[in-house]
């Protein structure tokens, strides 16, 4: 069994980076009625508590998003931001959405949501938080589940491919598996978040997606300083294929709104 937990790194900086592009991205695709597809390899559990015992143990949280309420969440500017004021307002002030939640919040019941998580615990939290008919909780690994579900319907959509790189040779395969998704599903929006460490381990991988040659990529990356020392963390990095219209805009918005953090 894979140990990694996102509670002890949730609300950090790199989330809010990656769920801000996220929600960007939704935003987008809600301009028009037709129905879409999200679809999710690494789930989680859907809503964090950031005064939990885990999250204060890394006070990652700490340094991201309570310092990012305080700064914002009475001025909302942002649709981001302006969800993470409707979270609160719904679960209390402590209450952060991990990806799927962003997705349900956002979409409507004529979209379908399919989310892998492989963590029994973060499972359950999962149907808890998301009991809601147009979401799919697959209990089963991520990659499978897309190789099944591709391509999609509803046709448009996003993958959002959110691994927690615990398996170091995930980095060698992403690239072929993105490509063969890809393949299947040409018009879908695939979405895939990589930390960036110190030493770095994202760079071989970024060449691999390079040297495919999709058509239409886009890239953004986040560099901010270490919560802790030893914490390998310094930046966040989105790759995308087929990004929507107008996303450079979105990210440098996300990108100010964490200038002040
Ligand atoms: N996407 C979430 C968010 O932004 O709120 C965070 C996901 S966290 C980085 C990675 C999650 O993937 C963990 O909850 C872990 O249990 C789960 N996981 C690890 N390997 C998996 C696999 N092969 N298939 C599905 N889930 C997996």
């Amino acid at each position: 069994m894979l140990s990694y937990q996102h509670s002890y790194h949730a609300g950090n900086k790199a989330d809010i980076h990656k769920h801000g592009i996220l929600c960007a991205v939704l935003e987008y695709l809600l301009q028009k009625d037709k129905p879409l597809s999200y679809i999710e390899t690494h789930a989680g559990r859907g809503l964090y508590d950031l005064k939990s015992v885990e999250a204060q143990k890394t006070g990652e949280a700490e340094a991201g998003a309570l310092a990012f309420f305080d700064q914002y969440i009475s001025k909302p500017e942002n649709t981001y931001v302006k969800l993470l004021q409707k979270i609160r307002e719904e679960y209390g002030p402590d209450f952060y959405p991990g990806s799927p939640m962003v997705a349900a919040k956002m979409l409507r019941e004529s979209d379908v949501i399919h989310l892998a998580e492989r963590h029994p615990q973060e499972v359950r939290a999962l149907k808890n938080f998301l009991p809601f008919p147009n979401v799919k909780i697959h209990d089963k690994d991520g990659f499978k589940m897309v190789k099944g579900l591709l391509p999609p319907n509803p046709r448009r959509g996003i993958l959002l491919i959110d691994p927690s790189y615990e398996i170091k040779s995930e980095y060698e395969e992403l690239p072929d598996f993105i490509a063969a998704m890809h393949q299947k599903w040409p018009v879908g929006i695939i979405m895939l978040w990589y930390p960036i460490l110190s030493p770095s381990r994202h760079e071989i991988m970024l060449q691999n997606l390079e040297d495919k040659n999709f058509e239409s990529i886009y890239r953004h990356e986040l560099f901010f300083d270490q919560v802790k020392k030893p914490h390998r963390l310094i930046g966040s990095g989105m790759f995308m294929i087929n990004p929507p219209y107008q996303i450079q805009q979105k990210a440098k918005d996300i990108e100010g709104l964490l200038k002040f953090l």
